[in-house]
């Protein structure tokens, strides 16, 4: 579903990526982890289009998107869905119009439509009624996560990015967050690329992970897989990490 191949991403001297390549299978639930400036959100912009390869190209549902127009590039953004890191919602709109509000940009569906699909997401993400006619800063912080998450969702979207999906969770809220995250995944069929940081996610989500090191992606593979190669970088980033 995803292609990336022989990717340079440079930012004046200073080289990101080298000769990067990765794949990302229909639903996978794959993790890009590696190093503090290992290149992981870079990598994240560049598959959403908002980052320009120096040399190489980065194929989305099969199309190049850095050579795919506008208007085309709109399309295929419609088939994809982000969660950013810190969940942000529209302040200024109810819960219910923050998950409205990709379908009414659509222009194309009618309003009870709208207002029904974005109930039925809320409810998929626990959402009541009731809450949906809140404002976001009347919201808990796991309510904020879990209805920028029904927003991503809005759409039907065939790929599912997130970034730091659990950060500034606390560990119960976090753990709830990942199963719902889990049980989306199979519900919606849906393939996710995810950067986290936190081993606890990384492992209850992963099916796949690429760790990226020395501008490239150095290893990719089943979690145990990956953690259990002797001299890799993940074992000295996970012992770095944990002590
Ligand atoms: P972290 O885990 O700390 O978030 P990361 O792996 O996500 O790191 P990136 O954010 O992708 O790393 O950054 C990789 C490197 O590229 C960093 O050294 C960063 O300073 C640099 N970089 C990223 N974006 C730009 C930019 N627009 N202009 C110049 N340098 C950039």
């Amino acid at each position: 579903i995803i292609r990336i191949r022989d990717l340079w991403t440079q930012f004046d001297q200073f080289v990101v990526h080298q000769d990067l390549n990765l794949e990302v299978r229909q639903g996978e639930i794959l993790s890009l982890v590696g190093g503090s400036g290992s290149g992981k959100t870079t990598l994240l912009r560049q598959m959403l289009g908002l980052e320009k390869p120096t040399r190489g190209h980065v194929e989305v549902f099969g199309e190049d998107i850095h050579r795919a127009g506008g208007a085309r590039l709109r399309q295929l953004r419609n088939r994809w869905g982000m969660l950013f890191q810190h969940g942000a919602l529209f302040s200024a709109l109810s819960t219910l119009d923050n998950v409205a509000q990709p379908m009414r940009e659509l222009g194309v569906l009618p309003e009870e439509l709208i207002r029904d699909a974005a109930l039925l997401k809320l409810d998929m993400v626990g959402i009541t009624p009731k809450d949906a006619q809140k404002m976001p800063a009347d919201l808990s912080g796991g309510m904020v996560k879990r209805v920028a998450l029904a927003r991503a969702l809005a759409l039907e979207p065939e790929l599912l990015f997130l970034d730091e999906p659990t950060a500034g969770l606390d560990p119960d809220l976090s753990e709830s967050f990942v199963s719902l995250i889990s049980s989306l995944h199979q519900q919606m069929r849906l393939t996710v690329v995810m950067v986290t940081h936190d081993l606890d996610t990384l492992f209850a989500l992963s099916t796949k992970i690429a760790v990226l090191a020395d501008k490239r992606v150095i290893a990719l593979g089943a979690p145990k897989e990956v953690i259990a190669l002797p001299h890799s970088f993940i074992q000295r980033f996970f012992l770095g990490e944990r002590g």
